[in-house]
């Protein structure tokens, strides 16, 4: 019945998916998603509004029942940016839950009502592994959202290799608080649990207090976003909410990270400074992995291996990886110093960019797709990401400089809470350091001097901002993601 989730065969008790108190067992997400895959069978495509709910979960599994490619919307998108994806994605109705009032965009749209439960009849035959299985919209960090289109058979392939890297078994109980239209919330935290049989608990919204509950009461893993880290690290540090209230706070979580099994962080870099305070205050270390829309999870730290700050860790089953310099030929260096862009190819890869042969074929170089982020080999084969090519590469005085390093080491200094450096056009240097903060206490900023000296101080003096600017947040995506080009950063859209 489904090549994808053996677990919904076996039509068992086992708990599957949690929502705050809406539950289904196995055995009920087969009714439920069974009888909806009937009923959608052989639509041509079908787009979901991809609300954090029980419904989201069951669409999700009903279209990939039904061999139907899913388009997963997310539901702050604005009605221009959704109006555009419709348009590009054409999906013959969209699923949504009884409850959603959808939006104009969404109009001329059949809709199709998400039941929680239902009886399964005989269901479609599995189809084959290449046909495609979602389009997952990018994440928009650097450009409009592109249309990543991903087969059967990479969801399978990275799911497999990541229960390799992690250990990842029935008994896993997932804690999730993500949203569900990326591949992190959907592919990872949805249908990875399912995958292997497990049980996912969503906190509908992210919450310290609703991370350390689940984690307190049998969950066993935790994926997040460097955002969700960075609040955890916050209340970890007594710096969270003020008084009693907040240590308390403080130790239930420090004591709920401490017995999690395994916790996770990705979609982009997590901080030196965070990763630093949740070793200090519960002995944990996070495992960071590194992947796209495009091709799933590239890399990551194994469970059974030794989490370092500022490793992603070595490539998972059946990724094939490679760090190339700006003419194409292949750095084989180990020296924790030679930057080049990460290509990787294998099974786990998506076949094409909806609409867009053009931007498809200039993403590959052969069966080598071309991720446009930067990296260096450490000597034991692990890889550490630099930053993105276009934004987070600085090239100033004849140096190349990663954005990253001096982020990492501003965040280290007590006046900063957040940090983005980006490369401003110079006369002089060709291009300059750029740091933009966000001040810890923003009516006493640390002086531009101090800052600039800290970073001196740490990194070679080639690396210190030349400018300082203070701003009260920094422009961040729906996954938290620092949208460097509102920044001005990388070349003109
Ligand atoms: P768009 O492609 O639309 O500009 P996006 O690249 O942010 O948006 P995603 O596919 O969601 O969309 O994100 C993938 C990118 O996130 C990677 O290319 C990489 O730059 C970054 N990333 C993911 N995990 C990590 C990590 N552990 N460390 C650093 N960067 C990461
Ligand atoms: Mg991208």
């Amino acid at each position: 019945m489904s090549d994808l989730f053996p677990a919904l065969e076996s039509g068992s008790d086992r708990p599957a998916l949690r929502f705050g108190e809406r539950r289904l067992t196995y055995g009920e997400l087969a009714g439920a998603a069974g009888s909806l895959a009937l009923r959608v069978g052989g639509a041509s495509r079908l787009a979901l509004w991809a609300t954090p709910t029980l419904e989201t979960a069951v669409g999700v599994v009903a279209g990939l029942l039904a061999g139907v490619p899913v388009v997963p919307l997310n539901p702050k998108t604005g009605e221009r940016e959704l109006a555009h994806i419709v348009a590009d994605s054409a999906p013959a109705a969209v699923l949504a839950g009884p409850e959603v009032n959808l939006p104009g965009a969404l109009g001329l749209l059949e809709r199709v009502d998400i039941p929680v439960a239902g009886t399964v009849g005989p269901l479609p035959e599995d189809p084959d592994p290449l046909t495609p299985a979602l389009i997952v919209y990018t994440s928009g960090t650097t450009g409009p959202p592109k249309g990543a289109v991903l087969p059967r058979r990479a969801i399978a392939t990275n799911l497999d290799a990541l229960a390799d890297a992690w250990d990842w078994t029935a008994d896993d109980v997932l804690v999730h608080g993500l949203p569900l239209f990326h591949v992190h919330g959907l592919i990872l935290g949805i249908l990875g649990p399912l995958r292997r049989g497990g049980e996912v608990r969503h906190l509908g919204r992210f919450s310290v207090d609703g991370v350390a509950e689940e984690l307190g009461d049998g969950g066993t893993m935790l994926f997040g976003v460097p955002t969700m880290y960075h609040r955890l690290a916050e209340v970890l540090g007594g710096t969270g909410a003020p008084g009693v209230e907040g240590e308390e706070s403080g130790r239930a979580v420090a004591k709920a990270l401490a017995g999690a099994r395994l916790l996770v962080s990705g979609s982009a870099a997590l901080p030196l400074h965070d990763h630093e305070r949740i070793e200090a205050a519960t002995g944990r270390r996070v495992v960071e992995r590194y992947g796209m829309t495009e091709t799933l999870i590239n890399t990551s730290v194994r469970a059974d291996g030794e989490p370092r700050p500022g490793s992603v860790g070595i490539p998972v089953k059946g990724v094939r990886l490679r760090l190339t310099d700006d003419d194409g030929s292949a750095i084989t260096a180990r020296d924790g110093q030679s930057i080049g862009e990460i290509q990787v190819r294998g099974e786990s890869l998506f076949t094409e960019y909806l609409n867009r042969p053009e931007a498809t074929a200039a993403a590959f170089d052969g069966a080598w797709f071309r991720t446009g982020d930067m990296a260096v080999l450490d000597p034991d084969g692990s890889v550490r990401i630099v930053g993105r090519r276009a934004t987070d590469l600085i090239k100033s005085g004849g140096y190349k400089i990663g954005a990253g390093e001096i982020e990492n080491a501003l965040l280290d200094h007590p006046g900063v809470r957040e940090v983005a450096v980006t490369g401003e056009p110079d006369a002089d240097l060709g291009e300059r350091v750029v740091a933009w903060i966000v001040a810890a206490e923003p009516h006493a900023p640390p002086p531009e001097e101090e800052l600039m000296a800290h970073v001196a101080l740490q990194l070679a003096p080639h690396k210190r901002p030349r400018t300082v600017r203070f701003l009260d947040a920094l422009p961040r995506n729906d996954m938290g993601k620092i949208m460097k080009r509102a920044l001005g950063a990388g070349p003109p859209a």
